[in-house]
């Protein structure tokens, strides 16, 4: 019997974190994403990267829904937040454990940092595996003790049982047409990396990738900064289970000095455009366009 399937209905999100407002480069990612989907008469979903305590604000979840909506964008659903569903990222690492895949890790930033031997990966230093090798007797014990720690994953295990692995990536801009390629996923470059936090309950790598998965998204568009991330977060579904989106990386936006636009130095947020009279739709065109404020534009590929 032939069975048909139906086309697959495209799923674009965008998943800030909630630690200051919108940047220009955060609007023009949004748009891209937003439009993508259009343009495929699929989906774009909002998620709100908040599992951070220390520097998540709700006042900032407040004031990215606010830019999103002065620039026009609409999001299908509701507003998925990553700290409701730290039961799902429990699961998950519980059954990372189970597969002996991780291992608690005591060693504190500065431990880190002091070790002669830590390697550079593409993530930063890779933690030079001190922990990997305690006992299960003294890992029991200082978790009993109450030590803060944090779950590591045993990156070569994980690596040896998963085997060779690619995630499909489209280029950016995309053409009509154009058809995803395979790229090799290196994970074993970042090391041992963490995928439950000493202060908070998951990580980044971990909460992202289970959170595409559960939302249904098809296609991921973001920078090109976390591309590496892109390999452990492959990686991750293969234990899993779970589908692999395909990936699209766009250059970041830099400032005049070179440097990527960041929310920590105030550089042109949304807001601020926004107080000064900007008229959003002349401003979502312009970034459509890729015409940027004087100094700003897109870091070379
Ligand atoms: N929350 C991440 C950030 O704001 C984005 C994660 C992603 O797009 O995968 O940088």
């Amino acid at each position: 019997m032939i069975q048909l399937h139906e086309p697959q209905h495209m799923v674009t999100r965008f998943a800030p974190s909630p630690t200051g407002r919108l940047h220009l480069g955060h609007g023009w990612s949004a748009l891209m994403a937003w439009d993508m989907a259009r343009a495929a008469g699929g989906a774009f979903r909002l998620r709100i990267e908040d599992i951070d305590g220390t520097r998540s604000r709700p006042e900032h979840v407040a004031g990215i829904v606010e830019d999103l909506r002065w620039l026009g964008i609409e999001w299908e659903g509701e507003i998925v937040f990553q700290s409701q569903r730290l039961a799902q990222y429990d699961a998950a690492l519980e059954r990372l454990k189970a597969m002996a895949l991780l291992y608690p890790c005591f060693c504190t930033r500065a431990d880190i940092a002091a070790s002669a031997s830590a390697p550079h990966g593409p993530e930063g230093a890779v933690y030079p595996g001190t922990c990997r090798g305690l006992s299960a007797g003294e890992r029991a014990r200082r978790i009993a003790a109450g030590d803060a720690h944090a779950w590591r994953i045993d990156m070569a295990r994980a690596v040896a049982g998963a085997g060779g692995l690619a995630w499909e990536a489209l280029a950016f801009p995309f053409t009509a047409g154009a058809r995803a390629k395979p790229v090799a996923a290196r994970p074993l470059l970042a090391g041992d990396v963490v995928l439950a936090r000493k202060d908070a309950p998951a990580s980044y790598h971990l909460s992202c990738t289970l959170d595409d998965a559960a939302m249904g998204v098809t296609h991921v568009l973001r920078g090109d900064d976390l591309r590496a991330a892109t390999d452990i977060h492959r990686l991750v579904q293969a234990l899993l289970g779970l589908p692999s989106p395909i990936y699209v990386h766009h250059q970041l936006l830099v400032g005049a000095d070179g440097r990527r636009l960041a929310k920590r130095d105030g550089s042109i947020a949304l807001a601020d455009l926004r107080a000064q009279g900007a008229d959003p739709l002349r401003l979502a065109a312009d970034l459509r366009a890729a015409r940027f404020p004087i100094g700003i534009s897109l870091a070379k590929a």
